[in-house]
């Protein structure tokens, strides 16, 4: 990550954020000065290390005063189906002072999960895999267990299923209303 420029709207290929973690550290970009308290703007370029070829680029504003900033991200998601979207997403950042004097800069996550405003204070942000959004981690994985929870038990409805002659369905609408 790095670089700056006066680009405001650049894109990146959802396909790749998982393998690549393509994850925004709230010091990172105070330390290079894309963070401060000053009105600014640039780009975030990510690249394979190997390679050297650019992944993604996401746009940014940094605006505000006092004790408060915000930080806006401008990208275009390109989906799983081709399909492109245009984010503009507004994170809040926070700061605190260190015991040993400073400044520390914090991301407050923007997601909302399941109607929820997250909130969090957090130091990195991160791509969703194959969604719009960034946010932290605690989102995401929240977003994983459930996903993943809700099919704990294919098989064994697909096995149920099997034995008492209906589709994996009916037996998981039965135990759900039963669970
Ligand atoms: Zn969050």
């Amino acid at each position: 990550m790095g670089g700056s420029g006066s680009g405001r709207r650049s894109s990146y290929d959802a396909k790749q954020t998982v393998e690549d973690c393509l994850d925004l550290d709230v010091n990172k970009l105070a330390r290079d000065g894309m963070i401060r308290r000053t009105p600014w703007q640039g780009s975030l370029i990510w690249t394979n290390t190997r390679t050297g070829e650019q992944i993604a680029s996401v746009g940014y504003t940094c605006t505000g005063s006092g004790d408060d900033w915000t930080l806006t991200l401008n990208y275009t998601v390109t989906r799983r189906d081709g399909e492109k979207h245009d984010v503009r997403l507004p994170i809040p950042l926070q700061t605190t002072v260190p015991c040993f004097g400073g400044e520390r800069w914090w991301f407050t996550c923007p997601l909302v999960v399941r109607g929820r405003s997250c909130l969090r204070r957090v130091g990195k942000l991160y791509p969703p895999p194959g969604g719009l959004y960034f946010g932290c981690r605690r989102c995401y994985d929240l977003a994983y267990t459930t996903c993943q929870e809700s099919h704990k038990h294919d098989r064994l409805f697909r096995s149920i299923a099997g034995v008492v002659g209906c589709t994996p369905e009916m037996v998981k609408g039965f135990f759900r209303d039963r669970w």
